[in-house]
């Protein structure tokens, strides 16, 4: 671990005004959730060829080949047993001290909220939550993980969907904004488990005009060059230690 680094993160964000989290798929790692991008392409039947995981979390996909997107999608995309780690509580624990603002993520997990954290923007939704096609009545995952196939509304029988943003999908425009909000607005951004590299998602970083950009990634990022402190550990223990440093329980 790289103590002084650590102690440059704790002393920012202790000194900071509005701080925002910015966070991806590395962030639930540690909570053994594995991105699913780095999963292998998927030989399908029907398609007769390797389908890679993007394509398989597609619309067209999702429309073309309900039955073999919601196989992949409770095999890939839905961790029920999965539990907060030392980043999402910690993370939680700083909106309660009044520093952190808001967490924005483009994870689907729903952990963030499970560790405590009220304000999230979820840019590509939850899986949490599934709504009927047709009547738009509700289903939580474990419906959705239960269900035989293609999810199915008991009420009217249309499609249950899950309200995440497959890709060529549009972001929710109301939390597109809420999240451009919170950035906009951010005296400290901390950049954490993810290498920018799905947009629009990614570009939302540009309406950060604050004084302290920080980058948590184990690899390198678009924005390394522009951050006051990069930091290529894993998120949970670094967030464990600067906890300490800021004598703040989580
Ligand atoms: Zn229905």
């Amino acid at each position: 671990m790289e103590k002084d680094k650590i102690g440059q993160l704790a002393e920012i964000i202790g000194n900071s005004g509005p701080m925002v989290f910015f966070g991806g798929a590395g962030v639930s790692t540690e909570s053994g959730i594995p991105d699913f991008r780095s999963a292998d392409g998927i030989y399908q039947e029907k398609v007769r060829r390797t389908v890679s995981p993007e394509e398989m979390v597609s619309h067209s996909f999702y429309e073309r080949y309900p039955e073999e997107f919601f196989e992949f999608y409770r095999e890939k995309l839905v961790y029920p047993d999965a539990e907060p780690n030392d980043c999402h509580k910690a993370l939680a624990a700083l909106e309660r001290e009044g520093i952190l603002t808001a967490v924005v993520t483009q994870n689907i997990d729903g952990l963030h909220q499970k560790a405590g954290s009220k304000r999230v923007y979820e840019l590509h939704g939850s899986v949490l939550r599934n709504y009927c096609e047709d009547c738009g009545a509700f289903y939580d995952a474990d419906f959705v993980i239960k269900a035989p196939g293609v999810p199915r509304c008991e009420k009217c029988g249309g499609r249950v969907k899950p309200d995440v943003v497959l890709y060529e999908e549009s972001l929710d425009q109301r939390v597109l904004e809420g999240a451009v909000r919170a950035i906009a607005s951010a005296d400290t951004l901390v950049i954490g488990g993810t290498s920018l590299v799905v947009y629009p998602a990614a570009g939302l970083i540009r309406y950060f005009g604050g004084r302290h950009l920080v980058v948590v990634n184990k690899t390198a990022t678009g924005r390394d060059s522009e951050a006051e402190l990069v930091i290529r550990e894993p998120i949970g223990s670094v967030f464990a230690e600067v906890m300490k440093r800021l004598n703040i329980a989580f």
